[in-house]
């Protein structure tokens, strides 16, 4: 008899750890289990601002995903997926592959929004992937090599969109790690300006006010301007242009102001609901029984008018109880409704200061840096146990990542 074919799309937060629950859930020989992600590492995403302001080694962002994986259990494709055809239960590769599945679970993450502001898809910089942040350390290192040319001021002036949970980590990190870049350049740092501009009135508008308080207090002594209340209107190569008539000449926008489902769900003949691939309390998509979603391109909502917002914390919740869900499927018991339980965040400024919530406590300083240390260290244990925590701090090869895929 021909063995249940799961096919897991993206080796993000969501697929990764599905595909490492079956590895442990399923008997021998009870599935074939194939995973399929564009590059052929999977890369801590809450960590890129990191490969963007060059604080840490790519190989502690990024890991190969066969030695996460058991590739006797899992068999790994390196592939873009373009489409996927429901009717035909096959899923639909860049390079003219196609990959039948009896399951599927979708967990292909998110891509950036825009808002149609002119100019920002051709030339700002994205938070998106380990390869856009990867552009974004190139952008400074050529700006500070060029500046020694022509000393173009609009070259040391870096601009960050948006002051959310991303922006702020973003700020923080370019305000430590631009010291050493500018001292491994021969650049003055005292020439550099850390710019950010948020649309709301302050930083992490949706934290208590003591938490914004306490950001903005560690942005100033940063050094950092700050635009709130103020909305982009354009960017183009060498300026970006704020309502108010006011224009920053700069060549780098990091652009972090918000997020929307991978578009690829657009290209699954299923149901799509803001963008996103609405599912039921048993994260089946809407109106089918063998296809899973999970992630920032899934829409959960948590009652009649909220979704789940877009976090790690979200994704690996639900790949816990969407590994079950697929092996109860396969196995025709029932199912388990996902029921979200909110832990509490806490964003990084930098290495040494941290602001977040966690449980009923209100989180900042030191201590708060320290929490967001555990929170990932526990991803690490997640993912690899205590040797990959280990290797990832203290063994990492220095050895840059090859990046392969177009995002
Ligand atoms: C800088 C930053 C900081 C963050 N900090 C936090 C935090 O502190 N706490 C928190 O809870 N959340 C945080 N988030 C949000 C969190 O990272 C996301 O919610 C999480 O990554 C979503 O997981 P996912 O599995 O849905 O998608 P992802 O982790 O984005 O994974 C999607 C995977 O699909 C692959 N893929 C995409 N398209 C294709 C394709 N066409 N074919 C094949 N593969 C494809 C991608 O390469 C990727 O491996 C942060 C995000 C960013 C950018």
């Amino acid at each position: 008899m021909n063995k249940p074919k799961i096919v897991i799309l993206g080796a993000g937060y969501g697929g990764i750890i599905t595909s490492k629950k079956l590895e442990k859930l399923l008997k021998s020989g009870e599935a074939d289990v194939t995973l399929i992600n564009k590059h052929e590492y999977h890369y801590i995403t809450t960590q890129l601002h990191k490969t963007g302001a060059g604080t840490a080694a790519d190989r502690q962002i990024a890991m190969e995903i066969p030695e996460l994986i058991n590739e006797q259990k899992t068999n790994f494709i390196k592939g873009s997926v373009t489409s996927v055809d429901v009717k035909k239960q096959a899923v639909y590769l860049e390079d003219g592959e196609s990959v039948e599945y009896d399951y599927l679970l979708i967990a292909l993450g998110f891509d950036i929004e825009t808002f149609g502001i002119p100019g920002i898809k051709e030339h700002a910089f994205a938070i998106r992937s380990f390869r856009s942040t990867k552009a974004i350390y190139n952008q400074i290192t050529r700006q500070l090599t060029q500046y020694k040319e022509d000393k173009d001021p609009s070259r040391l002036t870096f601009v960050v969109a948006g002051g959310g949970f991303t922006g702020v980590e973003m700020l923080g990190e370019l305000a430590e790690g631009l010291p050493k870049l500018c001292k491994k350049y021969d650049v003055p740092y005292e020439e550099v300006k850390i710019v950010t501009v948020e649309a709301a009135p302050s930083v992490i508008p949706f934290f208590p006010k003591e938490s914004i308080q306490y950001t903005t207090e560690v942005l100033e002594k940063f050094n950092i301007n700050m635009y709130m209340s103020t909305k982009i209107l354009e960017c183009t190569p060498d300026k970006v242009v704020l309502e108010n008539n006011i224009e920053i000449p700069t060549r780098t926008l990091i652009w972090s102001c918000g997020v929307k489902g991978n578009p690829i769900v657009q290209n699954c003949g299923l149901p799509v609901e803001k963008g996103k691939l609405p599912v039921d309390p048993y994260l089946r998509v809407k109106d089918t029984n063998n296809i899973f979603s999970i992630g920032d391109c899934s829409l959960f909502m948590k009652d009649e008018k909220n979704a789940l917002p877009p976090t790690a914390q979200v994704a690996l919740q639900e790949a816990d109880v969407c590994a079950k869900n697929i092996v109860a499927a396969l196995r025709g018991e029932t199912l388990k409704a996902f029921e979200y339980h909110h832990k509490g965040s806490v964003a990084s400024i930098g290495n040494f200061a941290a602001v977040g919530k966690v449980g009923n406590f209100r989180l900042s300083g030191l201590f708060a840096a320290f929490m967001k240390q555990v929170i990932e260290a526990r991803y690490l244990l997640n993912l690899g146990g205590p040797s990959l925590i280990i290797k990832q701090h203290f063994g990492v090869s220095k050895e840059p990542v090859k990046v392969t895929a177009n995002q």
